[in-house]
């Protein structure tokens, strides 16, 4: 038998690919539209294409296991030591060896309600008591989970913005939560969607990690930079903590192909900045479109959007039947809420007729 933590786990819960859901319908594949998974409507920048076309003659080789490239890419851009860098396959894998490090039976880690799903697997799988703090406004209550905290702390996540409700915390706010965490408790700041987020409040995370020992960020080239299919995302934190990751990362845990892309993504700014732009103006045409469709939704900073729609499962299947992919959020106790990942326009009109026609039936 496996040990109790992972007896009591439901699996994580992937958007239904496009290809079923067409197969499905016996619709065209262009006709279904696919907005549950945050990712890039733009798809990755040309130049990561063009430089994953040119390494392809690298497939017979292993990686370059220490990411010595991109890591180097990354440190001058962030102004930090290379060796505070840890790569990995996706930022689900950064979250997943934390766990492993810091993490075993008697001990606890300390997250929000409505979190990201990855944080009760990585606890659990530990065996480790997760304790699931109430959630303020959507948000992370950081008073509450400072005061959570005990001797057998040893991990706080919290991811700004959150998925899935896009809610943000200040650098106001997460200054005074580090100053009540002992320094023995490691704090995860999941930050994958910070590219989208433009309040001048947000933390300049950077600066907290020179601060705070105990901090380490996690990012992702899955989302904004358009790479969710390659697996790759990246730490940030003292040198230390990234030596302990180190220890028990797997050797070439990130393929030389998401190398070579992240890198490739990371020095073409002007694609991201389009990105970026396709993602504010999508976000309002949705906040307009709820609004004229007297339809609650909660404020986010992220390419995303949590609307209340009632019976979000009875919608969420007449949406499906429709070709519009959006995700459901049962798993997350907001069964009244949907949430859409922001698409080209056309993309969030097409979902956007689908809503309204299925709220007239
Ligand atoms: N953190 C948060 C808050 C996320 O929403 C996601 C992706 N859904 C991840 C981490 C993991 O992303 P990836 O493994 O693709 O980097």
């Amino acid at each position: 038998l496996a040990q109790a933590g992972i007896q009591g786990l439901t699996p994580y819960q992937p958007g239904k690919p496009i290809d079923e859901v067409a197969r499905e319908l016996n619709l065209p594949l262009e006709q279904i539209v696919k907005l549950a998974s945050n990712e890039n409507p733009h798809g990755p920048s040309p130049q990561v294409v063009a430089a994953l076309q040119a390494s392809l003659a690298e497939l017979p080789r292993y990686p370059d296991g220490s990411g010595y490239r991109l890591k180097a890419a990354l440190a001058e851009r962030l102004d930090l030591d290379p060796e505070q860098i840890t790569l990995g396959n996706g930022s689900n894998e950064l979250l997943d060896l934390i766990g492993r490090c810091w993490l075993t039976p008697g001990t606890n880690a300390v997250y929000s309600q409505y979190a990201f799903a990855v944080y009760p697997i990585t606890t659990q799988a530990a065996d480790a008591e997760h304790r699931q703090i109430p959630a303020k406004n959507w948000g992370h209550d950081l008073p509450a989970m400072a005061a959570a905290i005990d001797a057998q702390t040893r991990v706080v996540f919290i991811a700004n913005p959150n998925n899935p409700t896009g809610t943000w915390l200040s650098e106001k706010q997460l200054r005074e939560f580090m100053a009540q965490v002992p320094e023995q408790v490691l704090v995860v700041l999941d930050e994958a969607y910070c590219e989208y987020v433009t309040e001048s409040a947000y933390p300049k995370s950077l600066a907290l990690l020179a601060d705070y020992p105990n901090l380490i960020i996690c990012r992702t080239f899955s989302k904004a930079y358009g790479l969710a299919g390659l697996r790759i995302g990246y730490s940030l934190s003292s040198t230390q903590i990234a030596a302990t990751l180190n220890r028990i990362r797997l050797p070439f845990n990130v393929s030389q192909l998401a190398l070579t892309a992240a890198e490739a993504a990371l020095a073409d700014q002007d694609f991201l900045a389009q990105s970026l732009e396709t993602n504010r103006a999508g976000l309002l045409q949705l906040e307009t479109s709820f609004h004229e469709l007297g339809l609650e939704y909660i404020p986010s900073v992220g390419n995303f959007i949590c609307v209340r729609v009632g019976d979000a499962a009875a919608i969420n299947q007449a949406l499906l039947e429709k070709g519009v992919i959006v995700r459901p959020l049962a798993p997350y106790q907001m069964p009244e809420h949907l949430r859409i990942s922001i698409g080209l326009p056309e993309e969030n009109q097409r979902f956007l007729e689908a809503l309204r026609q299925v709220l007239d039936q």
